[in-house]
């Protein structure tokens, strides 16, 4: 078995609800509500499901730009959520990440150099020369050319801008990216081009990748395992082609249901969402997706179903609870 590089247990992220007027705290939105996974090392490790649903939160929390409430994040065993801060400093430049909207995480005022030689400079790595050798490298490695390093963001398609965001994560030498919907922004036609990139780059770079993204069709090119978040919590993690092939979870079920298939003769099974998803600031009580779900039993109402594993498929439904 593959080495694990990431180990996440029992993350919860909870956010305070607070009175406006005298900062009282009201109750709390449960962004991320008890979730465990990992990582194994030179795997992609997709993260679906709705806007809200907590996995953006989730690799905010990986990376410790946001502090986590309560759970362990283990990277090559040392603990991120304990670490100093000098310490956490050097666990960045091994874990980077690449945005969904690549213009408003470059500095539409600093040249294309400036931008790919600041992760060396906050972490004192290398002399001028070498920063400049580095970042013509990596304005290669992403299909860019090194006369590009002397324009600006707003000089680039979304396509490019992309590309120049892949760069600045490598610059470091990371050994996990977390890419939080990298190819949502842009066009279809350009998408394809930029996860052929992004596999291009982890076979040549031996990387680690997270990807979050709500388009499941996005995620199945890419990814090795997928794990399914809703309302906060984690509800069904497989091998990707088992997840897609053999979907267990209801709302799983589901959220496939509605992703185009591109033969029209291939016929599927429409399983459709009712409902509105609920607010993650008074989640359902019980199962959270309940009060969606058409195959909702008494006891899903009232308590919260335990992940099972079913041979390295993990879900968390009552349906499969012994
Ligand atoms: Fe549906 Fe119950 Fe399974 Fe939740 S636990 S998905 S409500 S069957």
């Amino acid at each position: 078995m593959s080495k694990l590089l990431l180990e996440v247990d029992g993350l919860k992220k909870y956010f305070p609800i607070t009175d406006g007027l005298f900062g009282r705290k009201k109750g709390e939105v449960k962004a991320v509500d008890d979730v465990s996974f990992n990582v194994k090392k030179g795997e992609t490790l997709g993260i679906v499901g709705e806007s809200g649903c907590g996995k953006s939160t989730t690799g905010r929390l990986l990376m410790r730009l946001i502090e986590a409430s309560e759970g362990k994040i283990v990277f090559e065993d040392k603990e991120i959520t304990s670490l100093s801060k000098t310490e956490l400093r050097k666990v960045r430049r091994d874990i980077q990440m690449v945005f969904q909207d690549p213009y408003a995480s470059l500095n539409p005022r600093h040249s294309v150099e400036q931008i790919l030689e600041e992760p060396l400079i906050v972490h004192g790595i290398g002399s001028k020369e070498e920063r400049k050798k580095r970042v013509k490298e990596m304005l290669e490695v992403v299909g860019l050319s090194s006369y590009h390093a002397r324009r600006y963001p707003h000089q680039f398609s979304g396509g490019q801008r992309q590309r120049i965001g892949i760069a600045k994560a490598l610059m470091t030498k990371p050994k996990l990216i977390i890419a939080d919907e990298p190819v949502s922004a842009l066009d279809v036609s350009i998408q394809a081009q930029v996860l052929n990139l992004m596999k291009d780059i982890q076979k040549e770079f031996q990387l680690t990748y997270i990807f979050i993204a709500h388009d499941l069709g996005v995620v199945r090119h890419i990814s090795d395992r997928v794990a399914v978040m809703y309302l906060g919590r984690l509800i069904e993690l497989a091998e990707s082609e088992e997840l897609y092939e053999n979907p267990l979870h209801p709302y799983t079920k589901a959220l496939l249901s509605a992703v185009p298939v591109p033969d029209p003769d291939l016929k599927k099974e429409t399983v459709l969402i009712e409902g509105e998803l609920p607010s993650p600031a008074n989640p359902p009580s019980g199962c959270a997706f309940h009060t969606r779900c058409t195959e909702c039993m008494e006891i899903c109402k009232t308590t919260r179903p335990t992940e099972r594993n079913i041979n390295g498929h993990y879900v968390a439904c009552h349906l499969f609870n012994e």
